[in-house]
């Protein structure tokens, strides 16, 4: 799009059920409709190839990387067997889905076939925007569970580095006399006490938010702001990946001739 050119009919259809949409299709590359210069170019092809080349140079062991994560990696089911899939790379940069690898006790083996997983990551992005619309349309959830545990976490930290404040204060009031030794220590066991409850206190609430309470609307609604966001500008495919399983809890993808089934699971 950087380069002023515009191409049409890559798919066709649309991938909303409720919809009714004509089902989504696949376009031949050949059938493509490219139009030059269909708006003013931000950078000439030259540039761009240069831009490339940096953007190339800049990425620690490429093909490491490359060959290591997608933005779909640990997501991606077998719409019709519930298969894991797998990528892969191709030489000239795209990438593929593999046909589903899953044979049965009989030893056939799962029809669905494979992608590009070009389509397949465009498919999931779309489905995230209508996500985002339906959350937007959705009143916030007032009161309790918007965000309190995270607020809570900051309040118990700054509790603890009072005390630890604390701690130093009463060293520097027993150095210049100002209380007696017998009172310096009972006033420390009484600090340390506090700051042991408070860090359990910290620890069990951090544990509550690891592990597996529910996305708030906010977290999910920031979530895809950064998965936009990491769309347009250069960032590490792993960091994108980790986004989108903050999210998304499996993808499945299911194809019949041209027809593809695409259906995204969000935590
Ligand atoms: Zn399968």
């Amino acid at each position: 799009m950087h380069l002023g050119r515009v191409i049409y009919g890559k798919t066709t259809g649309g991938l909303h059920k409720k919809r009714k949409a004509a089902p989504f299709r696949m376009i031949p590359r050949e059938n493509w409709i490219v139009v030059e210069n269909a708006h003013p170019a931000v950078k000439t092809p030259e540039e761009h190839a240069e831009i490339v080349t940096l953007l190339e140079s800049r990425r620690i062991q490429p093909k490491l990387a490359r060959r290591g994560t997608y933005l779909l990696s640990g997501l991606l089911y077998c719409g019709k067997c519930g298969y894991s899939l797998q990528f892969q790379p191709k030489p000239d940069g795209r990438t593929l889905v593999k046909k589903c690898q899953k044979t049965d006790a009989f030893g056939n083996s799962c029809t669905n076939r494979g992608i590009e997983l070009e389509h397949v990551e465009k498919a999931v992005m779309e489905s995230l925007r209508e996500h985002e619309a339906e959350l937007l349309k959705t009143p916030v959830e007032t009161g309790t569970s918007e965000i309190p545990t995270e607020h809570l976490l900051h309040t118990k930290e700054k509790e603890l580095e009072s005390l630890r404040d604390w701690v130093n204060r009463l060293k520097d009031l027993y150095v210049m006399g100002d209380v007696t030794k017998a009172e310096y220590k009972t006033r420390l066991e009484r600090l340390k006490d506090l700051i042991v409850k408070k860090e359990n206190e910290y620890e069990q609430l951090k544990e509550s938010l690891d592990g597996c309470s529910p996305l708030t609307h906010a977290e999910r609604l920031q979530l895809i702001d950064e998965l936009k966001a990491s769309w347009t500008t250069v960032i590490d495919v792993k960091e994108r990946n980790r986004l989108m399983k903050l999210i998304i809890e499996r993808t499945e993808y299911s194809r019949n001739g041209d027809e593809v089934n695409i259906h995204v699971k969000y935590r």
